[in-house]
């Protein structure tokens, strides 16, 4: 499938707006109300009308199709071999129940029973929002992809799709997407392999100047959706790298939040602020001590001469001895604060500086030097997750696995899915 073409200039799906999650939140303590047309449209200001609608059940499905106020949607409409209708505002859905049923979850009963209960009839689902719904509909049909390999090796991630799936994933209790999204969020927060800040592509966003602030934005946007429904323990493999990636930022922006196009997009959650600021101190302090620990060992071991035990102690480029070579790559790095300002520390020797080690160093201390710096990368890899108060990968990566399947997270039924929500249509 063409991953990457599909999924940036979708019409249908605006690739830009995350949408806000609170709705479905609060629409499912409505479920008690029941279906009214409130006439009192007029004397509402605008934002008091949208509070309203949030609040109040809306018009039944049923008696929009009959006054011919439902539109099919332009993509989602098959009306020769759909077999389940489904509403959400004045859209109409008409699709596949075998489709909805690989998605799992709800959306599998509610398949069930526009389907097979009541055929023809339709459904509307109050909890669900029309983009998001679209967004889920174009991955299980197979529209998009939530990540994917290119043809370079590189790893391509639809950022925006992610983040809008993860609410409707746990709430529709839609496991087998919940599956795609921790797949993608593993090119971007990793919890296993080559400890490398190493960044995906992102995907369908067109506008320059967010595309420049997302490497600002990113950690925060998806910490919120985890502070305001609590899905820490659901992806918790995945947040050492989010906290490392926001411990990225200046300690100003972790605090007070970033400029995000004509607004501050800001860490909601204090909590994750402490977490944050304080993994950011271990952070420089492992990038001095574990990761780059092999410098001042070799000076404090070594010379006056020799860079490693092995060393060929013959003048290099530049006619200097390898230790004399790393004494004045350590006055570079304190002068310039390499070693003290910078919470990198799983960022080592670059392309660059082993070029640079290879003509200033024999070829025995490049080996050597290079093999410590590789393995004092992995040392704080490994301690990563505990920078930031968590457990240590293994059993991080265990739990998340074990929160795969809302039954064994002994998670709490879904209180309000929106197949209890279905209105037969009216005669
Ligand atoms: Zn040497």
């Amino acid at each position: 499938m063409s991953a990457c073409s599909s999924s940036q200039g979708s019409s249908w799906a605006p690739s830009s707006t995350s949408p806000s999650q609170k709705h479905s939140k609060r629409a499912h303590k409505d479920k008690d109300h029941k279906e009214l047309i409130i006439p009192r449209k007029k004397y509402l200001t605008r934002s008091v009308h949208r509070r309203r609608r949030e609040r109040q059940p809306q018009v039944p499905a049923s008696l929009l199709e009959e006054k011919g106020l439902l539109r099919p949607d332009p993509k989602f409409w098959f009306s020769d071999d759909g077999d389940v209708t489904l509403v959400i505002d004045n859209v109409k859905f008409r699709v596949h129940k075998k489709k909805l049923e690989s998605s799992g979850g709800m959306y599998m009963l509610a398949a069930d029973l526009a389907g097979e209960k009541h055929d023809g009839d339709i459904g509307r689902l109050h909890n669900t929002k029309l983009t998001v719904f679209r967004y889920l509909l174009a991955l299980i049909y197979d529209e998009v992809v939530l990540s994917a390999t290119l043809p370079n090796g590189k790893p391509w991630l639809y950022w925006d799709l992610v983040v809008s799936l993860i609410h409707i994933c746990q709430w529709q209790a839609l496991d087998p997407i919940r599956l795609k999204i921790i797949e993608a969020l593993e090119t971007i927060f990793p919890s296993k392999g080559v400890p490398a800040p190493f960044m995906p592509i992102i995907g369908g966003i067109d506008d320059p100047s967010r595309r420049e602030r997302f490497y600002r934005t990113f950690p925060i946007e998806i910490l919120n959706i985890f502070a305001q429904h609590d899905y820490y323990h659901d992806y918790i493999a995945h947040l050492p790298m989010i906290y490392y990636h926001a411990a990225q930022l200046p300690v100003d922006d972790i605090i007070n939040g970033v400029q995000d196009g004509d607004k501050i997009l800001k860490l909601t959650e204090p909590r994750d602020i402490a977490i944050i600021l304080k993994g950011r101190e271990e952070l420089m302090r492992a990038r001095r001590e574990v990761s780059f620990r092999w410098l001042e060992e070799r000076l404090s071991r070594y010379g006056p001469q020799k860079a490693s035990e092995e060393c060929k102690e013959t003048c290099q480029q530049g006619g200097e001895y390898c230790y004399k070579f790393l004494q004045k790559l350590m006055g570079q790095f304190r002068t310039s604060g390499f070693l003290d300002s910078r919470p990198n520390a799983l960022e080592g020797l670059n392309d660059d500086a082993k070029v640079l080690f290879k003509d200033y160093l024999c070829d025995k201390c490049y080996d050597d030097v290079i093999a410590d710096a590789n393995e004092g990368i992995e040392e704080s890899w490994d301690s990563l997750p505990g920078y930031f108060g968590l457990e240590p990968w293994k059993m991080i990566i265990d739990k998340q696995s074990k929160a795969l399947t809302f039954e064994d997270a002994h998670r709490e039924p879904t209180p309000e899915p929106d197949y209890l929500l279905y209105h037969r249509l009216m005669g």
